[in-house]
């Protein structure tokens, strides 16, 4: 009976999960063009002539490839644009790279048979379309799919589009790569042909790179015989004109020294603040928590009154990183772009529709420092395109082979983990004078924001959000340098320098802190406020259970403030138990202290399950734990308890999940797969939710 009460619950979870799934396009965040107001005529050319019709676009602008992303991150959209000059410079393609969201879909049945549309998906978090491609997603995969001729979903209104697609996901998710899947399925449903298979590149294994460069090849083999493309001799082309401008100095008003928008430029940044226009918010606090002297974790309390942003328990923060002082002095040395690091540079696509993602007037170090992701892993493909412009014909043949053997390139720049910079000073200690600044402007990412799971509780602390964040800072065996991770370093000595710590710039990284044209000074960083579906049962007194082990913690930190705060004002809280787990208890036990006056607080209420890993000889995990627990968990369940998993997606949630499907079958007596079955229902009707990364 009980397990018939549950199987009932989950149903009708299921059906409010879907309706919140679908009405979340509606208060996502839109990215839209950040620069639009800088009057610069940047991206406006992104959707110049701003029709939505891509058909009409194409004709428009003479093209005959159009490679839409749906990206997060940014990878997707890289990816787009790379096989956009791939495809134009190898094999003569009119390429047109389009933001998926800024057009309309239902004159897809017009696409003309002699053009080609690429389809370049990530897949994001449960299997969900990337932020911009919800409204692709939807209405290519609905029920009630309408074209502009009429044509629906029972005839074939597609069969004149012919179709490439690549999908970026990670396996240790349970909808790997769902995003293409689907897309490439309803695609085909509809009539249209995809031409070569559809990839997958896995992030989960770490092989997106060479799964992306893998699935290329054939396809492009295909495309050619499909188009009846003639392969040539790929040249070079800048896709952006950099121009400098003697005339102007960095100092003059017009030009971005780092600023997000024209608005930021200018001092008159107003709201509403998003992600396109960030808050420089002050960071009113900031302390360490790990009580161990070679790894640190960081707590910061950011304000927002008066800003107008709002959250809400379980929400995410964006903060917008600079890169480290040391790497752009790197970057511009190797790339002998030291002596005139300060010179204004106009940037302009050479081609009406090539997006320039960086503002500009610029200079060469601002575009570094705050506009380039110049840290990030390197790609193979990317290397490659360097040799031609090598300083010597021995660094050249080196990149040659860099380029074109996976296991070499792996040996001596990925295994490394060098960034760009410190790749080309392993090979040669010549400078790369030679290499196009556009080369460099197209073969990295823009510098993305990073989210952070808010760790304060939006009922206790309206207006002030906290962050949990661990440093990044990786010595991999053997290797000389240490791996900085961009933001988490930059926060560090954002602390640094708050607390008036004797080394303000602790690993010699030596960051911009006080911003372009001083306007962070006083400890500020830009961040934007992303609302999730991670969130607390409206009801305090139904249970939960939480798994965060390490910096997992962080929601779980607010949802316990938010719950003791909810009992001190008499409401009727339900149990609350936190699975915690790190090394040691006297090392990284984040907010053990904190949890001792809520344990006050909330009596046996709230029960707080540790492992650390490191205190006896066999590793102990929050897993384990979980297990040993499994007739309180099962007990909770039964009383409608919601499952949180917060943290690590590569081995711990995926854990997590398989344990707790372990659990219910046990303590019901059913069969393994029946409590599989039964995450599956909790995931999907809310019951069951994770925050992971
Ligand atoms: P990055 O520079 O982005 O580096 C990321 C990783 O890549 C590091 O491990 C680094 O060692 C490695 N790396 C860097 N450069 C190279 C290179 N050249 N070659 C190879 N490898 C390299 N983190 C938290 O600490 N707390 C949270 O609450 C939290 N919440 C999150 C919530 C969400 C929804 C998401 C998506 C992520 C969350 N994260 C959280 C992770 C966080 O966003 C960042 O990814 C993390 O802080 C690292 O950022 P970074 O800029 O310091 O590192």
């Amino acid at each position: 009976a009980q397990l018939d009460t549950l199987d009932l619950l989950v149903l009708v979870a299921l059906l409010l999960g879907s309706v919140a799934y679908f009405t979340k396009g509606t208060y996502w965040a839109v990215p839209k063009d950040p620069y639009a107001s800088a009057g610069a005529g940047l991206n406006g050319a992104a959707t110049g002539g701003k029709t939505r019709d891509i058909v009409e676009k194409l004709n428009e602008t003479g093209k005959n490839c159009v490679i839409f992303y749906g990206s997060q991150t940014g990878t997707a959209e890289d990816y787009a644009s790379r096989l956009a000059k791939e495809g134009s410079q190898r094999f003569g393609l009119k390429t047109l790279v389009a933001d998926i969201e800024d057009y309309d879909y239902d004159t897809l049945d017009k696409f003309p048979e002699d053009k080609i549309a690429f389809f370049v998906l990530a897949t994001y978090g449960e299997g969900e379309p990337t932020d911009n491609a919800v409204d692709f997603y939807q209405f290519i995969t609905g029920d009630d799919v309408a074209f502009e001729s009429g044509g629906g979903a029972d005839d074939q209104p597609l069969s004149s589009l012919k179709f490439v697609a690549f999908g970026l996901g990670n396996n240790t998710y349970e909808h790997y790569n769902a995003m293409v899947r689907h897309i490439d399925a309803a695609l085909t449903k509809l009539g249209a042909t995809r031409i070569g298979t559809a990839g997958e590149g896995d992030d989960g294994a770490g092989t997106m790179e060479e799964d992306f460069l893998a699935w290329k090849e054939p396809m492009w083999a295909a495309l050619s015989e499909s188009m009846d493309l003639q392969e040539r001799e790929a040249i070079y082309e800048p896709v952006f004109s950099i121009i400098e401008d003697d005339e102007k100095t960095s100092e003059d008003e017009g030009v971005y020294l780092g600023e997000p928008t024209a608005a930021h430029r200018e001092g008159r940044a107003k709201g509403p603040f998003s992600a396109h226009n960030p808050y420089i918010a002050p960071i009113v606090e900031s302390r360490e928590l790990f009580a161990v002297k070679d790894r640190n974790c960081l707590h910061m309390e950011i304000s927002l009154a008066g800003s107008n942003l709002s959250y809400q328990t379980g929400d995410h923060v964006a903060v917008w990183p600079t890169n480290a002082g040391a790497e752009v002095d790197r970057f511009l040395q190797v790339f002998g772009l030291e002596d005139k690091r300060h010179s204004v540079i106009n940037i302009k696509g050479i081609d009406v529709t090539a997006k320039v993602s960086i503002p500009t007037p610029t200079t060469y170090d601002a575009a570094v420092r705050y506009y380039m992701e110049a840290c990030a892993p390197v790609s193979r493909q990317f290397v490659a395109t360097l040799a031609a412009f090598a300083p010597d014909e021995q660094t050249k043949a080196e990149i040659v082979r860099l380029g074109s053997d996976k296991d070499y390139f792996h040996e001596k720049i990925s295994g490394q983990r060098f960034n760009i910079a410190q790749a080309l000073q392993s090979i040669t200690s010549k400078t790369f004078t030679a290499v196009p600044f556009s080369l460099l402007i197209e073969g990295l990412n823009k510098l993305q924001p990073r989210y952070y799971s808010i760790s304060s509780s939006s009922l206790v602390q309206k207006d002030k959000i906290s962050i949990t964040a661990v440093v990044e800072s990786v010595r991999l065996p053997g290797a000389t340098h240490m791996v900085k991770g961009v933001t988490t370093n930059y926060l560090f000595a954002l602390k640094q320098k708050q607390n008036g710590d004797p080394s303000p710039d602790p690993h010699g990284l030596t960051y911009q802190i006080t911003g372009p044209r001083n306007n962070y000074d006083g400890i500020h960083v830009p961040v934007h406020i992303r609302h999730s579906n991670f969130k607390l049962p409206s009801d305090p007194s139904k249970p939960i259970i939480m798994v965060g082990p390490g910096t997992g913690v962080a929601p779980f930190r607010g949802f316990i403030q938010e719950r003791a705060a909810l009992a001190a004002k008499g409401e009727k809280v339900g149990t609350t138990v936190l699975f915690f787990g790190c090394r040691k208890s006297d090392e990284d036990f984040l907010y053990n202290a904190e949890f001792q006056t809520y344990q006050e607080q909330l009596g046996d209420s709230l029960k707080i399950i540790t492992a650390f890993s490191r205190e006896s000889s066999e590793k102990v995990y929050v897993q384990h734990r979980l297990k040993e627990n499994a007739s309180l968990v099962s007990d909770l369940l039964k009383q409608k308890a919601n499952f949180y998993v917060c943290g690590d997606a590569a081995n711990m949630a995926r854990e997590v999940n398989t344990v707790l499907g372990h659990i219910i079958a046990e303590q019901r007596g059913m069969p393994a797969e029946k409590g599989e079955e039964m995450v599956k229902h909790m995931r999907s009707s809310g019951s069951y939710q994770e925050d992971v990364w």
